[in-house]
C-alpha cells in the first residue's frame, strides 16, 4: 500500500524530496514542514501528483 510520492516547496515551487507513505494512513495529501535549499528555510512541502 506504500505509494511513491514528491515533495513541493510550497514557497519557490521546487520539488525538493521524495518518498513514500501509506495511503491507508495517510489519504490526505501530505505537508510536512522541511527544509528548502533554494529558500534557504524551513517552508511547507507539500505533495505533488
Ligand atoms: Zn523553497
Amino acid at each position: 500500500m506504500r505509494v511513491r510520492i514528491t515533495l513541493e516547496c510550497t514557497k519557490c515551487k521546487q520539488r525538493n524530496y521524495t518518498t513514500s507513505k501509506n495511503k491507508r494512513n495517510n489519504p490526505e495529501r501530505l505537508e510536512i514542514k522541511k527544509y528548502c535549499r533554494f529558500c534557504k528555510e524551513h517552508t511547507i512541502h507539500k505533495e505533488t501528483k
